[in-house]
């Protein structure tokens, strides 16, 4: 599937759905392994199991789309703006024009410090969610447990790791043809 958002192509492709899928079943069984030693078990319904844990799922995509989009708008502020967003499988990728000029440095590290920031955002606000909730039923207890383990691991893998260290060994500041993530 592909969109157009003011000239930002936004490119999902099937396999997102297969990836949603093993996700969620991946929660459902950490749900059910969870609930059996805590004896939350006791309280689930399978309806209940089944949407809390494909919630649990979606928001990884929602996590990565909000990566993306801080990624945007910083390049957005730069004038040399994104040209595609990519999902693939559990994956976001974004594209920026090949033919695009050389661009200072500065304006390099400004792009890729767009994801970052976008997603300490997102962290401090699951945070806070998960924080304030712990009194609630366990549905909303283990679907805010799931989105702060996601939130967290993915600002790992994708912020420190893939746009900060990776951005560094890989001196993605200088001009090249490689897409960054
Ligand atoms: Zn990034």
């Amino acid at each position: 599937m592909l969109m157009s958002l003011g000239g930002l192509e936004v490119k999902v492709e099937k396999n997102v759905a297969l990836a949603f899928l093993v996700m969620a079943v991946i929660f459902a069984i950490v749900t059910l392994i969870v609930g059996a030693i805590s004896g939350d078990i006791s309280q689930f319904t399978a309806w209940d199991v089944i949407w809390v844990t494909m919630a649990a799922a979606a928001f990884h995509f929602v996590l990565q789309a909000v990566h993306l989009i801080g990624h945007a708008i910083a390049a957005w502020t730069t004038g040399y703006q994104m040209s595609r967003m990519w999902f693939l499988y559990a994956f976001a990728m974004t594209l920026y024009p090949r033919d695009e000029p050389p661009i200072p440095a500065r304006l390099h590290i400004r792009r890729s410090l767009g994801g970052p920031i976008a997603f300490g955002i997102a962290l401090i606000i699951v945070f806070w969610l998960w924080s304030n909730v712990q009194d609630a039923t366990w549905k909303v207890c283990y679907l805010t447990s799931f989105m702060l383990f996601e939130a967290i691991l993915l600002f790992f893998v994708s912020s420190i790791f893939t746009d900060g260290v990776m951005f560094i060994v890989r001196k993605q500041w200088l001009p090249s043809e490689v897409p960054s993530a």
